[in-house]
């Protein structure tokens, strides 16, 4: 029952190839023609031709059957091809909804999801799908005609031997069926251990450093070889299960040529069947039994789709509810104008009212916060290490949403405006920049067009030209697995020159300065000045020297608000900050 759901959504994504799969149907019944025509040339040829010593016919009944044989060779090739033509489309259209649907889902979805289980679905689960078209799941068609087919003429010659022979077919049948869900149940396990050992795969050999550094291979070794086995042994059911059913299917089969040597031998004595008749049956009985042998292969490839099928189909449904709504995707008009002006705007005023949420359950991590940034005025979030300053960003960004409370961008709230229209106007450095693979022009526009034009420009702001006039391909420098070949201070001054690029109004900077040496912070610093010009700013900063001139200090203490003020005020207020700051300038 549930297959056949499964199957039905399946077939969805075939619905475009109908025409390619309709040419293989057409081309089903004449295949099953040439296999049922070729037992029957061979009872002619002898109970009207061998027997009775009449020569002269045979030769064109060979012809007639080597042209039987061409003709199911070509059916074949076409077949094949045209299957596995439609599985390679289709491969390709579920890799390209399942990517932008990932793309979609949440930071909360990303938390809990290995990415390499990810990378396994977008993989070896789609792979599996190819392998169903491959091993011909729409010829079962083909193989229930030429079954029916088999049956029909086997009666039509002799009702009795074929009763006799078919004795053996409830046996058969219920062995296909309880092997079926067996496999399934281990098809399962393997595609689930499948995807436990890429998600490890991924995360060792990206911390790689780490494992090396601190003498980590050995217990990371036995980790691995802990998950591969658990992922060898449950293959072992799965070939089991298959092995048996091949067997069992061999072994009736040539029960029944018994049967009919046995029966029909008797028959013929009594003048009931012809000897050609015999010769035609025992054939029609190998032609009977090979396609439901090949169905226990195709039966696993197909447990093993369906397996597949369930996991892909459960990413897809996984609906965050910080996805997109679909009636937001346009940025609305208004905002247009903003992103095109470059030139004179009023940066965008920012309010959190009474912020409550929770990364998990009633975790509160931030408590009634509230904050109002006005236009052009920046803004310093300081305090402890876990108080929730990076998730007020976040939250900004609507990474996550919030539980309850709002923020609003120039009076709006930023739950009426697309995921879209909200991050274009904002831009964020991160204390640890991600680099992609790319040149630096790359990665300072990230392949955007408008972007594109302010790249140079953008590296002037911020100071990064300096350095990057000095490589020997400059702009073009390539950037090598997440940045490797730049210091985290060049690095830095990228994702600064990155954000003036895409020319936000409102900019958040999260410990933007906490990685950078301190004979790289005065660049640094001169650069931040370039990118606040101009723009809303609220800055997470550790360390406080950097923040002293900032209009507004903000502590935030475990997830709620506990000073506000200037650096001048706070100090003199002895309170938290006063420690703080203290506490930095004693060391
Ligand atoms: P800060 O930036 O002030 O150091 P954060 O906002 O990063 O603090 O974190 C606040 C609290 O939320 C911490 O207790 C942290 O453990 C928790 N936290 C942060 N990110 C996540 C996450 N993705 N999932 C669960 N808990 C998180
Ligand atoms: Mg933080």
């Amino acid at each position: 029952m549930y297959d056949r759901k499964l199957m039905r959504r399946f077939v969805r994504y075939i619905a475009p190839y109908r025409r390619l799969i309709g040419v293989v149907l057409v081309m089903l019944p004449i295949m099953a023609v040439t296999k049922l025509a070729q037992p029957w040339l061979l009872k002619t040829a002898i109970d009207n031709h061998i027997v009775t010593g009449k020569l002269e016919g045979l030769p064109l009944l060979a012809a007639g059957f080597l042209g039987l044989i061409f003709a199911e060779s070509a059916v074949t090739f076409v077949e094949v091809y045209l299957l596995q033509y439609v599985g390679q489309k289709v491969m390709y259209d579920i890799r390209i909804e399942l990517f932008s649907h990932i793309q979609r889902l949440s930071a909360r979805f990303f938390d809990q999801t290995p990415v390499g289980s990810l990378v396994s679905r977008l993989t070896s689960d789609i792979e599996v799908l190819g392998e169903m078209f491959a091993a011909g799941i729409v010829t079962i068609v083909g193989d229930v005609m030429v079954l029916a087919g088999i049956v029909g003429i086997m009666l039509w010659m002799n009702v009795k031997l074929s009763l006799v022979t078919f004795s053996v077919l409830p046996l058969l049948i219920w062995v296909a069926f309880t092997f079926r869900n067996w496999m399934r149940v281990a098809f399962r396990q393997v595609r689930a251990r499948l995807g436990n050992l890429s998600a490890f795969l991924a995360e060792s050999l990206g911390g790689m450093m780490v494992v090396q550094l601190f003498n980590r291979e050995r217990d990371e070794a036995r980790e691995f070889r802990r998950l591969n086995e658990s992922y060898r042994d449950a293959n072992l059911p799965v070939i089991t299960w298959d092995a048996a059913l091949y067997a069992v299917v061999e072994t009736l089969s040539s029960v029944a040529v018994a049967l009919i040597i046995w029966y029909g031998g008797g028959e013929i004595v009594k003048g009931t069947l012809s000897f050609g008749a015999l010769v035609a049956f025992i054939q029609y009985i190998e032609r009977f039994f090979s396609p439901i042998r090949d169905l226990s292969a195709k039966y696993s490839v197909m447990q093993g789709a369906m397996a597949s099928l369930e996991r892909i189909f459960g990413l897809l449904d996984k609906k965050e509810e910080e996805q997109e709504p679909a009636q937001l995707l346009d940025p609305p008009p208004q905002m247009a104008p903003v992103a095109a002006a470059s030139g004179r705007r009023t940066p965008g005023s920012i309010s959190f009212r009474e912020l409550w949420f929770a990364y998990h359950n009633e975790d509160y991590v931030l408590k009634g916060f509230s904050l109002e940034v006005k236009s052009g005025e920046k803004v310093a979030l300081v305090g402890e290490t876990g108080g929730g300053k990076t998730t007020v960003t976040r939250l900004l960004s609507r990474l996550y949403e919030i539980n309850c409370g709002s923020i609003s961008i120039d009076g709006t709230d930023i739950r009426e405006m697309s995921l879209q229209a909200l991050r274009s106007r904002i831009g964020v450095v991160l204390q640890d920049p991600y680099l992609f693979t790319g040149t630096i022009a790359y990665n300072i526009s990230l392949g955007d067009p408008e972007a594109a034009k302010r790249v140079e420009r953008a590296a002037a702001v911020v100071g990064a030209d300096r350095f990057i006039k000095l490589l020997p391909k400059g702009f073009d420098e390539e950037v090598r697995e997440r940045g490797g070949n730049f210091s985290a201070g060049e690095r830095q001054l990228i994702s600064f020159a990155r954000a003036v690029a895409f020319d936000p109004e409102i900019l958040v900077l999260d410990e933007a300065t906490a990685s950078v040496d301190p004979a790289s912070e005065r660049l640094i610093q001169q650069g931040l000045e370039g990118l606040m010009e101009g723009r809303t700013t609220l800055v997470v900063a550790h360390r406080l020297s950097t923040i002293r001139d900032a209009d507004r200090i903000v502590v935030i203490h475990r997830g709620e608000k506990a000073e506000e003020g200037t650096h001048a005020e706070l100090m003199a207020a002895k309170g938290l900050y006063y420690r703080l700051y203290q506490l930095q300038f004693k060391e």
